[in-house]
């Protein structure tokens, strides 16, 4: 690999890698501008086993959007609908989104991952409310649940501090919050794509009162759009930046742009490549952050697959109803079971765990013909 390396014009970066240094906004861009693709996977790899051997995490959770009502106008959102009355508008009632936690009593789920758009015709009991029933329905189950979007809509609509919103939802039994809204922190980009909604500063912001206040968050980075490569490493310094200072962040997560029902549909949606390198350098450059996910959902399952050689070390989960990336032309199934996700991550060479929301280890699967 010696000679790929130098082929590619990598060697400089491998002796800061091997050194322990960190990659530089120079370094990322280079990382992506290389041709050599399985040079920079290599890298990763390495750097991924380093950390984690062949272990490769997955949880048993349930994705919900209770609701698709946003006054936002994100071009590459197809999940949302500005007006109720749209056809395609829903709101669950507290009922309908209990129940759909109660249907799966017989699941031995750990999670429930809740995103929303931002609907300006609900009060915040309505959201408080919906963590009390789920942790009635089943009290040990993790709750992480609303973008920091969310928290800054809710802060500013109900006339609360975010921090207020963050106690709030805690009491209620919020128990650590997703990393959905944070797109490419460059201002340049969220001009374009994300204008109304809550900013790069703001949203990081959130994440360090979450860290402050015991919760543990995630944080993604939409890729494959308008974005250049320099503003992808910029995002990726950003989110190293706070983790130095708070160490709160669990996973970095890449998600794909999926071009279909959205303002940006002219676009084609990134290639495997593309993916590939994106997860690649987020586990060179965001070394602080324990976890890099692939979120099988947004990057196609054989996709998914493949990037445990490329820096990845956690699929995410069994998620069973997302709607998101569905909306949006996702051809994945809208959800795995525990022994898929096994066998996937058995057949690529890797060693399944399956974590809760924290990373203890639940349940070592055990070895059955794949
Ligand atoms: S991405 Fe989120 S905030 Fe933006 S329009 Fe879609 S649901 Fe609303």
């Amino acid at each position: 690999m010696n000679s790929r390396l130098h082929a590619a014009g990598l060697d400089d970066i491998d002796d800061k890698l091997r050194a322990g240094e960190r990659l530089t906004l120079d370094d990322g861009v280079r990382l992506f501008e290389c041709p050599d693709l399985l040079a920079v996977g290599w890298l990763a790899n390495r750097e991924r086993e380093k950390r984690h051997g062949a272990r490769t995490y997955f949880n048993y959770n349930l994705r919900l959007e209770p609701t698709n009502v946003c006054v936002a106008s994100c071009l590459f959102c197809s999940f949302a609908r500005l007006k109720p009355t749209d056809s395609a508008a829903y709101t669950m009632s507290l009922e309908q989104a209990w129940g759909k936690l109660r249907k799966r009593a017989n699941q031995p789920l750990t999670e429930l991952h809740i995103v929303n758009g931002l609907n300006p015709d609900l009060p915040f009991s309505y959201y408080t409310d919906l963590l009390k029933g789920f942790k009635q329905i089943r009290p040990g189950i993790h709750l992480k649940c609303f973008t920091a979007v969310e928290i800054a809509y809710f802060a500013d609509l109900y006339k609360m501090s975010d921090e207020q919103v963050l106690r709030e939802l805690m009491e209620a039994g919020l128990d650590s919050l997703p990393g959905g809204g944070a797109e490419i922190f460059a201002e340049r980009v969220r001009r374009k794509i994300c204008h109304d909604k809550c900013g790069a500063d703001r949203y990081l912001d959130i994440h360090r009162i979450a860290h402050h206040l015991g919760l543990r968050t995630n944080v993604t980075m939409l890729y494959g759009h308008i974005e250049t490569f320099e503003e992808r490493v910029d995002h990726m310094l950003r989110a190293r930046a706070l983790q130095d200072e708070t160490g709160g962040f669990q996973a970095f997560i890449p998600l794909a742009f999926h071009p279909d029902n959205n303002q940006m549909r002219k676009l084609p949606a990134p290639s495997a490549t593309d993916t590939l390198k994106v997860h690649a350098v987020a586990r060179l450059v965001v070394d602080s952050i324990p976890h890099i996910k692939a979120f099988w959902i947004a990057t196609g399952v054989d996709v998914a697959q493949t990037a445990l050689w490329f820096g990845v070390d956690d699929l995410d989960g069994t998620v069973q109803e997302e709607k998101i990336y569905h909306m949006a032309g996702s051809p994945t199934p809208e959800g795995m079971t525990t022994a898929e996700l096994t066998r996937l991550v058995r057949a690529a060479g890797r060693e399944p765990l399956e974590r809760d929301t924290l990373y203890n280890i639940v349940n070592i699967p055990e070895l059955t013909p794949a």
